[in-house]
């Protein structure tokens, strides 16, 4: 197949659901880590379509979703430091901290600008030399070499006002966390194609060999999910886990090397507080000594003050796969994308905006 509406038709749909329904004896209940799976899932109204002993979760794949408050806090008052531009992706400017947003501090006079890139930033930098430009670095290892190139650049150039405040996280420690924390019992892991592009399939080894939980990982249109479930499905059934690449158009083996070389050299791994799971150790990426100069985490110093998270607000819950966004007393009431109370219905990515937008709502 070699165009996007190949990856829609209908009747190979059709033909994989025939497949899954006709494998599946026994009840699977499925992890699609990404957000962006959650969104194509609920876009193309796969949930309703599979058969009634296949059980779709979403789990943490959502990275402004999973920001921890401090983190968000911390970002926050980054911005009120005098002269200081703060840079950020769009999504990130309206999720709620403990008690205000991005967007009510840039109201409130800080300079708060959303860019599409950290190439946007940088190119701040160079026009604002006597003020310090900062990048909010908010992603997953999709995210974080990009950044990792803007910081080698800054230092090429010697722009020493950029500097980037780094959340970036780890995906497969967060998906080892919610096994160990057993709150949700899995059959079977739809790994992160984009994700999987950067770190190779062989990063989800761990997964079928030490917890016997299948990984096929999956492209984004309706035909690379479903034959990933039928893969999972037929896993689970055999008991025969493995990982298998339902997205071999984009991921190999071993990944991106050039990717993952220049992310080596600019961070190192540590720890980082993910909402929902806490601290997960070895799960974030810190800017290595070599580069303090362009670690915003180092440069300023801010007093956050103290973090309190939202009453009533289920997204840990949502992000751990141990309840459904509709679940949460406040979905479709009181938290909606136009005044959301949580980061999951804020996002691009996350479960309680798709799960709002395409169905599923509140009754
Ligand atoms: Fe949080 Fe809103 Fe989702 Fe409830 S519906 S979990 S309040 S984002």
């Amino acid at each position: 197949m070699k165009y996007i509406d190949e990856f829609r038709d209908p009747e190979l749909a059709q033909r994989l659901l025939t497949e899954i329904a006709g494998r599946s004896r026994r009840p699977v209940r499925l992890m699609e880590f990404c957000g962006g799976h959650t969104h194509a899932i609920m876009r193309y109204g796969l949930r309703e379509l599979l058969p009634d002993t296949v059980e779709l979760r979403s789990g943490p794949g959502c990275p402004v979703c999973v920001t921890a408050n401090a983190d968000l806090d911390r970002a926050i008052a980054l911005a009120q430091v005098p002269d200081l531009i703060l840079t950020t992706f769009g999504d990130m400017i309206r999720v709620p901290g403990s008690s205000s947003t991005l967007q009510d501090a840039k109201a409130g006079g800080a300079d708060v600008r959303i860019v599409y890139s950290a190439l946007d930033a940088l190119a701040m930098a160079r026009q604002n030399p006597q003020r310090p430009v900062v990048f909010l670095g908010v992603g997953f290892e999709t995210t974080a070499p990009t950044i990792a190139a803007a910081i080698l650049q800054a230092e090429a150039e010697g722009l020493e006002n950029f500097s980037v405040l780094s959340l970036h996280k780890l995906t497969p420690p967060a998906t080892r966390a919610i096994l160990d924390a057993g709150d949700v019992a899995l059959d079977g892991v739809i790994g992160p194609g984009h994700v999987t592009t950067i770190i190779g399939a062989d990063a989800w080894q761990f997964l079928p060999q030490e917890y016997a939980v299948p990984v096929a990982v999956a492209g984004f249109e309706p035909l690379d999910i479903l034959r990933a479930v039928s893969e999972l499905v037929e896993m689970a059934e055999t008991g025969r886990p493995a990982v298998s690449n339902s997205y071999a158009r984009s991921v190999t083996r071993q990944g991106n090397p050039t990717a993952l070389a220049v992310m080596e050299r600019v961070f190192e791994t540590a720890a980082a507080t993910w909402r929902g799971l806490g601290p997960v150790p070895a799960s974030g990426l810190a800017i290595r000594p070599a580069f303090a100069g362009f670690d915003a985490g180092c440069l300023f110093q801010v007093d956050p003050g103290p973090t309190r998270e939202h009453r009533g607000c289920l997204c840990g819950d949502v992000l751990r796969g141990t309840v459904l966004p509709p679940e949460c007393p406040l979905f479709g009431r009181a938290c909606t994308p136009a005044r959301p109370i949580g980061p999951c219905m804020v996002s691009a990515e996350g479960a309680c905006a798709a799960y709002y937008q395409f169905g599923e709502g509140v009754s």
